[in-house]
């Protein structure tokens, strides 16, 4: 079933307490953490508990969840007192998707180049 937990995902596992992170903020759908290779002085992954593959999957099955983890990264770049600040959802392997659970990059603390590598 779309949206149902996968046995082999690590972000489902974190959502189940199954494997640590460090929480900044949780609601009642989506979880937000430090990334564990942080690459700006604010690195921080927003998911949906449900299970999606990529934002686009998201945004067809659950448009109100996908709004949710839009705004959870506004209230995370509030939380850490971001002027500017980048959101990337990487989307296949090419793009350098590691992990198939959608997830949402709020990047900030530093100066951003453009176009991204
Ligand atoms: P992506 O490459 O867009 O799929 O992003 C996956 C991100 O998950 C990478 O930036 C990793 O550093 C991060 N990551 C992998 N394992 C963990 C973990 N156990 N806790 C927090 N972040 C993780
Ligand atoms: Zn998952």
């Amino acid at each position: 079933m779309p949206g149902e937990p996968q046995d082999d995902c690590l972000f489902c596992k974190i959502v189940e307490g199954h494997v640590p992170a460090t929480i900044v903020r949780e609601t009642e759908t989506t979880v937000a953490f430090r990334d564990i290779n942080p690459q700006a002085p604010t690195h921080v992954l927003v998911i949906p508990r449900a299970h999606y593959p990529n934002a686009a999957a998201l945004a067809a099955a659950e448009p109100a969840l996908a709004a949710d983890l839009l705004l959870a990264t506004q209230e995370i770049a509030d939380e850490d007192k971001l002027e500017s600040y980048r959101i990337v959802f990487n989307t296949g392997a090419g793009a350098g998707q590691t992990v198939f659970h959608v997830h949402a990059h709020i990047l900030g603390g530093r100066g951003m180049q453009w176009p991204p590598g």
